[in-house]
């Protein structure tokens, strides 16, 4: 039935298969873990601050937890919002960005969980400069990238660039690029409420 929504029963993850991954592709995922951390649980993000090591080790324990707090977060997200309006947008943290950086390259040329990664630092710094992250937040944010070994710096396309790919997002409103920013860590909105010269700021500072 079109326009119908049924949930998973069950979500079956086979920690044995992860082992099997090249690192770059783990990596990737890691990336949509830390994810639920920075958008709704600052617990999760600051037991992955504390694990990163032994989850990037691929240690069972650690990485069974990373995965089931994942789980019960996205279950959450979805369970509360099932049509993709309010909550569940906020999973597209770093993706409009992201999105942006893998049409620009080619896609396959920078994993989605990379772009993912670049994006959120991007979202992260524009959060920055409308005053919602401090200069703590935003060194926790990129250590956390750094540890899970994913790229924290973009790809030097111009602002205009930038823009015009963002345009493409599912998101655009009326012509506004709405965006998943930061107020805090374990806090995001879903925003097109912010100084647009700022987002240029943010843009313009990766070619610089
Ligand atoms: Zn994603």
């Amino acid at each position: 039935m079109i326009g119908a929504f049924y949930q998973p029963k069950v979500v079956l993850a086979d920690i044995d298969t992860l082992s099997t991954l090249p690192a770059r592709e783990f990596s990737a995922g890691v990336a949509e873990v830390i994810k639920y951390g920075l958008i709704r649980d600052a617990d999760f993000f600051d037991w992955l601050e504390t694990n990163m090591h032994s989850l990037m080790a691929l240690d069972e324990q650690v990485l069974s937890y990373a995965i089931y707090r994942s789980c019960q977060n996205k279950a959450e997200v979805v369970a509360a919002d099932e049509h993709e309006a309010g909550e569940r947008a906020l999973l597209n943290l770093g993706h409009t960005f992201g999105h942006a950086i893998e049409n620009a390259m080619g896609y396959g040329v920078w994993l989605h969980g990379e772009a993912v990664a670049a994006g959120t630092i991007l979202a992260a710094d524009l959060s920055q400069r409308l005053g919602w992250l401090n200069k703590q937040d935003i060194q926790r944010i990129s250590a956390i990238f750094q540890a899970a070994k994913l790229p924290l710096n973009p790809p030097k396309l111009t602002p205009e660039n930038y823009l015009a790919l963002m345009q493409l997002d599912k998101k655009v409103a009326d012509g506004q690029i709405r965006l998943i920013l930061q107020q805090g860590i374990g806090k995001a909105v879903m925003t097109a409420d912010y100084d647009k010269a700022m987002l240029n700021q943010t843009l313009e500072a990766i070619a610089a």
